[in-house]
């Protein structure tokens, strides 16, 4: 027990002992006692009535008092400094979260786990229209209607979700949702109208460049061609013609890769469903690549005879691309081993290669346009750079993922993963081993 109860419970019993004797000493020792007791009681009862007056209304602590009363109130009174000291601080932070959040550009919106508005900042006003007299509580998909958002909302983890702008019929926003909390939400919204149109125009002079090119192309092609054959041309122009023939082949593989990379990168999220005999094709790709001169051998693992629902000539880019890389970056003396196989969640498709490898570094930029480990290397096998670029977009375009390992002098293992969705099984296994 703290030293000052003790001294209080001394204090209560002298001062009863001494209205005990007073009592004795007058032959009233119980009148003494009670009035003793009443006193006492009528004492503490003005100090809770102070501390009433303190707690509830706030009242200064009366200088009189003394003992542990006064040892009480003076804790009391602490403690609703540091209080207030505290609010006062929380006071200034909401107001410094309030105007640093109201100059942002961006709009930040605060969502339960229903996808109710719970708070917006003035950026939202702005870019999306929300009022805050009204829309506090809305769902946000009623006043953000576009179709991809619920399923955005139900899986935040996808990447930024690109939609038009309510406000404005030429604007774009960027949405991107981060979990956090139990289960509360923040929207970011972004406007990206300027971003939007600059890929546009990109894409737009990518393609329109490569379409001019290629006529002019064909045109020099054509000549060089005849000019190969023709048996009147002096022998110090065969090698610089033959020369000539095979940059006008790689500028065509180019254009028309660069072709295929812009048509994909504007063909919207999502292949279309349609039927796709994988087996089949893996089967035509197998024997096309199998007669390659100086190509490794190829071993095609049919485990499964599942078909997918995607679009054929994607699938058939990705799956040439990378059994024709492995091809390519494998001696003759080495192995390139396919699978088409079914897993318990997805189904997938894998080439893996006894090649030159990649360095660890390099595999997250392979799949970048004109990205190659060996430029002059891949230039001199026809590489055009833009295989594996095509590959990514093709399988965005279908939810499948891809999975690259590799090591530098042992080969690389290249893993395309298909979600359920786009399996259109036809219910059997096959073993069949090209
Ligand atoms: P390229 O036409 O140059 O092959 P890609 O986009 O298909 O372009 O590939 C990019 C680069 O990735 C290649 O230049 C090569 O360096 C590397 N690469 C791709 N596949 C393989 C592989 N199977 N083994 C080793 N390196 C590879």
């Amino acid at each position: 027990m703290p030293n000052r109860w003790i001294s209080q419970l001394l204090l209560l019993g002298a001062w009863l002992a001494v209205a005990l004797l007073l009592g004795a000493w007058f032959g009233r020792p119980a009148w003494w006692l009670a009035g003793a007791l009443a006193l006492y009681l009528a004492a503490t009862l003005r100090n809770v009535y102070i501390l009433d007056r303190i707690l509830r209304r706030g009242k200064h602590i009366p200088l009189q008092t003394r003992g542990l009363w006064a040892e009480l109130f003076a804790e009391i009174d602490k403690l609703k400094t540091k209080a207030r000291r505290r609010k006062k601080r929380y006071h200034q932070l909401v107001r410094e979260v309030r105007a640093s959040t109201g100059a942002l550009h961006d709009a930040g919106i605060i969502l339960n786990a229903a996808s109710e508005i719970q708070w917006f900042n003035p950026a939202a006003t702005r870019l999306v229209g929300l009022d805050p007299k009204t829309d506090v509580g809305q769902r946000i998909d009623n006043l953000l209607r576009h179709p991809d958002l619920v399923s955005h909302l139900d899986d935040p983890q996808k990447d930024v979700l690109i939609i038009p702008s309510p406000k404005d019929d030429a604007g774009q926003l960027a949405v991107q949702i981060i979990p956090y909390g139990k289960a509360q939400r923040l929207a970011i919204i972004r406007d990206v109208t300027r971003e939007v149109q600059l890929e546009r125009t990109r894409r737009d002079f990518v393609a329109n460049a490569s379409h001019e090119l290629r006529s002019p192309l064909t045109v020099i092609g054509g000549y060089l061609d005849a000019l190969a054959e023709d048996e009147d041309l002096s022998a110090s122009w065969q090698a610089p013609i033959s020369e000539m023939e095979r940059q006008a082949e790689r500028m065509t593989r180019i254009l028309r890769d660069l072709i295929e990379l812009t048509r994909l990168e504007s063909a919207g999220r999502e292949a279309p469903y349609e039927f796709v005999d994988v087996a089949k094709m893996l089967q035509l790709i197998h024997q096309e690549l199998a007669v390659m001169t100086g190509a490794p051998r190829i071993g095609m693992h049919l485990d499964t005879d599942d078909a997918l629902l995607g679009s054929e000539a994607e699938l058939y880019s990705v799956f040439h691309n990378l059994v024709h890389n492995a091809v390519r970056f494998t001696p003759a003396e080495g192995d390139v081993k396919c699978h088409w196989r079914h897993t318990d969640s997805d189904v997938v498709f894998s080439v893996t290669d006894s090649g030159i490898g990649i360095p660890e570094e390099m595999i997250p930029r392979i799949t970048e346009r004109f990205f190659r480990v060996d430029p002059g290397r891949s230039r001199e096998i026809g590489g055009t750079g833009l295989g594996l670029a095509i590959v990514k977009h093709a399988l965005q375009r279908h939810q499948a993922t891809l999975h690259i390992e590799s090591r530098v002098g042992e080969g690389s293992t290249f893993r395309c993963g298909f979600p359920k969705a786009r399996i259109a099984s036809r219910g059997g296994a096959v073993r069949a081993v090209i």
